[in-house]
């Protein structure tokens, strides 16, 4: 029993690391399947998606029963466009997007994908629908080929290819003495933090999901590496139901929309011309950041929101 109990406990506590790190987490879904938090209902039916609309009615969550995180939360991203997430640390904007790809269920109100519960869809279909750009990449130590091709086994060389071509990673990868058989991660050739978020994007593109999760990373990238990933995201949020957990203001002002979230409540939502003219606390955040950008033009990455 004892013998049992250790290595369940032990994969619990990755678990948990992980799903809070969102990192890697469809890999690790498959790998510890019987260790989710939620489970599928009996008669629960493969998503069946249309344009990818996506849709928070009203909802409550906690982690644990004794402190609530979101307060009746209501949103809709409209199929095919991007919604910008911002809010100080902790005010429960990474909670969303665990949400959407169901780490938990929530205590009240309903989250939808073109009007489907996700608590009534199997998690395998949810999780194939979403694809997710995390904050810090984690690599397996293995060659960058298996990196980016990983989350489709079925991946042909020329698939995997075209994907880090449009991730803008080819020629760096072609570049290395090995080439696509470069190995990386901890034991192999460790890659810099734009490197990596366009691993994750070659992934990405390579699952071709309809709704996109991208966790801007915390720490600002130099800043033409950040110009280029976001031209590139934007390229891959194109067309696809986008939500993005966004730290810096200046990423997402052009985002079709902007909720606000403070303490676990959305309190502004708009565009970042309405959200401006309506001169409260987005505005006030966005001219902090200004100012800040304006004090380090000769290192011009934005404050994070905290
Ligand atoms: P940041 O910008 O720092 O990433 P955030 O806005 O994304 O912050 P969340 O990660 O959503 O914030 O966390 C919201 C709140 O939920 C925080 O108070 C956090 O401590 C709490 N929280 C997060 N994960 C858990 C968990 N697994 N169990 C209990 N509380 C948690």
């Amino acid at each position: 029993m004892i013998q049992l109990y250790v290595p369940l406990n032990f994969l619990g506590v990755i678990y948990r690391e992980i799903k809070q790190s969102m990192a890697d987490m469809e890999r690790l879904f498959q790998l510890l399947e019987q260790h989710r938090e939620v489970a599928d209902a009996p008669d629960a039916k493969p998503l069946a998606v249309r344009g990818a609309e996506v849709r928070f009615s009203h909802v409550n969550f906690s982690y644990e029963s004794k402190r609530q995180i979101l307060f009746d939360v209501d949103f809709s991203i409209p199929a095919g466009t991007t919604t910008a997430v911002v809010g100080h640390s902790g005010s429960g904007k990474s909670t969303l997007s665990r949400l959407l790809y169901r780490f938990y269920d929530i205590q009240s109100g309903s989250i939808t994908i073109d009007g489907q519960d996700l608590r009534d869809v199997t998690q395998a279909s949810l999780r194939a629908a979403i694809g997710i750009v995390p904050q810090d990449t984690v690599l397996f130590n293995d060659t960058i080929e298996y990196n980016i091709g990983y989350g489709k086994p079925e991946a042909s060389k020329d698939d995997i290819v075209a994907a880090a071509r449009a991730a803008h990673i080819h020629d760096f990868i072609v570049s290395l003495p090995d080439g696509y058989a470069t190995m990386v991660g901890e034991r192999g050739l460790k890659l810099s933090g734009g490197e990596k978020q366009r691993v994750a994007i070659a992934r990405t593109l390579l699952k071709n999901p309809s709704i996109l999760i991208f966790d801007e990373a915390t720490s600002a990238l130099d800043s033409k590496s950040e110009q280029a990933i976001q031209a590139q995201l934007k390229e891959v949020a194109q067309d696809r139901t986008t939500l993005v957990i966004a730290h810096r203001l200046s990423t997402i002002a052009d985002a079709g929309q902007i909720l606000v979230l403070d303490h676990g409540r959305i309190i502004e939502r708009g565009t970042h011309g309405q959200l401006l003219a309506a001169d409260g606390a987005y505005a006030q955040m966005w001219a902090r950041q200004q100012a800040h950008r304006d004090e380090q033009t000769a290192s011009p990455a934005a404050p994070d929101l905290d």
